[in-house]
């Protein structure tokens, strides 16, 4: 859910190997790999006798694990805390009980009947997607912590640790994670895993920097690895030059990163506000940390991943009250909630669908559930009145001027008074006049106005290379959409735009916001600063005018200053 997916590219060179996973916890690390075992329990394929006495021992089992990480949770704190408490709740859920009492009533042995409800649940989890399918996991750690209780060993997991290292694996069980010792554990690499799994969130609340996704790293087994938890540039068994210079680089990003302060704007002045896209009141409070001007886009459907009945008019209006509070009179933009697909909300699900993708999600959900809509925009609009926030509300996934027409409309009826449109369909760019006619600004959302123009899942990997930001068709369709827009304000807030030469370039297009992850602020302030306006309209021209992304590459950097060119991506 956030941008395109990685593809790990990679290549072996002289100085080791080079692969680009997705960076998950800033930071930097350098030293020697420790892989984490995947040898995991498998079910032994037993019957058992007595079916009473093979689930009390298997609910036994699920109960004693979710007692030790309770008790690990009130002994640790923050996100920590949070998903060791959330994964001894797996341990307790009632659905996974019934379903070891159903396989155990069928003659399973307690191991077996726990790997199958566990299984069974994990498939589940698959389906939904998005950060849902994430939390398997979770899921699977609980198994393998009930087995070796029911066996009578350890149960799998890091091994100890000699010196400071960097753990590989193919993932890493959140509870494993959390009990991580920031001053042994210099960095974790995984094969697995998304840049909102628990593992990622943990390792950025602990200090210790991440890559997730870098497909690839476990068979090339290295002696020696070095990361960039911000850029997700994963180095096997470097030489000691190029784990410097990826040091090196890091160093010079964030040194650069802190040279612009204050409000965006290009060299010459041409003001561009510089906003972070948000997940919820923590993110808020760390992007205004880092100096920003507002939040670009609070994916609100994030707030309720884990939730089953939908959140009350109350509930909301105090979450969004906190988010305000935090931007403190800063920008405010909430995108209502964006369900289906690749983000399934249980209380907004559509029911089974062929193709969600191209199914009935974002505001095509919201018309047929307006009650979801008007309660969250009742709630937007108390938090408004609480806090005085300057307070903009979008729709996602508009396509037609009708579908805005509506959203506007309940909008208005809220007390909400501006409302505005993601232009992340092409019809939508492509008829931006007629969509943003009523509106008050636009939003468009890289991520998946390439992911429909291109015909590409944005989650499969083997299709990054059509969903790079720098695709001159992408560029084509934005520069259209802003000049459709007319008078009304537009900004971008798709991954792209997260890339300090691509924020030059869409500001060349003529877009008065961008709104990245709070990470890349710096670099992309940074960047805008060092480029008067003429030469960012040079380089959406030199992009328009280019046959390939890497051709468009080539052909911006020349253009661009070139301490700033060395650094981008
Ligand atoms: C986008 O699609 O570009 C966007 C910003 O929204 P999301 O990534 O949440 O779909
Ligand atoms: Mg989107």
């Amino acid at each position: 859910m956030t941008g395109p997916a990685a593809g790990a590219p990679r290549a072996r060179t002289a100085s080791g190997m080079r692969l680009r996973g997705i960076g998950a916890a800033p930071g930097i690390a350098v030293g020697p790999a420790v892989v984490v075992g995947t040898a995991r329990i498998a079910p032994p394929g037993e019957r058992a006798d007595d079916p009473a006495a093979a689930e009390a021992a298997a609910t036994a089992a699920l109960a004693a694990v979710a007692d030790e990480l309770e008790a690990r949770a009130a002994a640790a704190s923050g996100a920590a805390r949070d998903v060791l408490a959330a994964t001894a709740m797996l341990a307790r859920d009632p659905g996974l009980a019934d379903a070891v009492a159903a396989r155990t009533a069928d003659g399973e042995g307690p191991v077996d009947a726990l790997h199958g409800a566990v299984e069974h649940w994990c498939e589940r989890l698959a389906v939904l997607g998005g950060t849902l399918a994430e939390r398997q996991t979770d899921l699977r750690d609980v198994f393998q912590r009930a087995a070796a209780r029911l066996l009578g060993v350890a149960p799998p997991g890091i091994p100890p640790l000699a010196e400071p290292s960097v753990l590989l694996a193919d993932d890493l069980a959140p509870a494993d994670t959390a009990g991580l010792d920031p001053a042994l554990v210099l960095g974790l690499v995984t094969e697995r895993g998304g840049p909102t799994s628990h593992t990622a969130i943990i390792a950025g609340q602990l200090g210790i920097p991440a890559v997730v996704g870098a497909a690839g790293a476990l068979a090339a087994a290295p002696a020696r690895i070095a990361l960039d938890g911000t850029t997700g540039e994963t180095l096997l068994d470097p030489d000691d030059d190029a784990a410097a210079e990826l040091v090196r680089r890091a160093e010079r990003r964030r040194a650069l990163a802190g040279t612009a302060q204050g409000p965006g704007s290009t060299r010459d002045g041409h003001r561009v506000a510089v906003l972070a896209n948000i997940g919820g009141a923590d993110d808020a409070r760390r992007a205004v940390a880092a100096g920003v001007e507002g939040a670009g886009l609070l994916r609100t459907e994030l707030c309720f991943v884990d939730r089953v009945a939908a959140p009350t008019v109350d509930e909301q209006a105090e979450l969004y009250r906190r988010v305000l509070a935090e931007l403190d009179g800063r920008t405010a933009v909430v995108r209502v909630l964006d369900a289906g697909a690749d983000k399934p909300l249980a209380f907004a699900d559509p029911g089974p669908q062929e193709n969600p993708a191209l199914g009935v999600r974002g505001v095509r959900l919201l018309r047929e559930r307006p009650e979801l809509l008007d309660a969250q925009l009742a709630a937007l609009a108390r938090a408004r009145a609480a806090t005085g926030a300057e307070l903009r509300v979008m729709a996602p996934m508009v396509a037609t001027a009708e579908e805005a027409e509506w959203f506007v409309a309940r909008c208005r009826a809220a007390g909400l008074p501006s409302a505005g449109a993601m232009i992340e369909v092409p019809a939508a760019a492509l008829r931006a006049a007629e969509v943003l006619a009523g509106c008050d600004f636009a939003s468009i959302g890289t991520n998946d106005l390439a992911q429909y123009l291109f015909a590409a899942d944005r989650a499969e990997g083997r299709l990054a290379p059509l969903l790079d930001g720098w695709q001159p068709a992408l560029w084509q369709l934005v520069d259209a959409a802003v000049r459709g827009a007319g008078d009304v304000p537009v900004g971008i807030c798709g991954e792209a735009a997260g890339d300090p030469l691509l924020a030059c370039v869409a500001v060349g297009a003529g877009v008065g916001s961008v709104s990245v992850s709070v990470g890349r602020v710096g670099l992309v302030r940074a960047a805008l600063a060092r480029h008067d306006l003429a030469t960012c309209r040079r380089m959406l021209a030199a992009v328009l005018g280019a046959s390939s992304p890497e051709r468009a590459r080539e052909a911006v950097g020349e253009l661009a200053d070139p301490e700033i060119a060395a650094l981008a991506g």
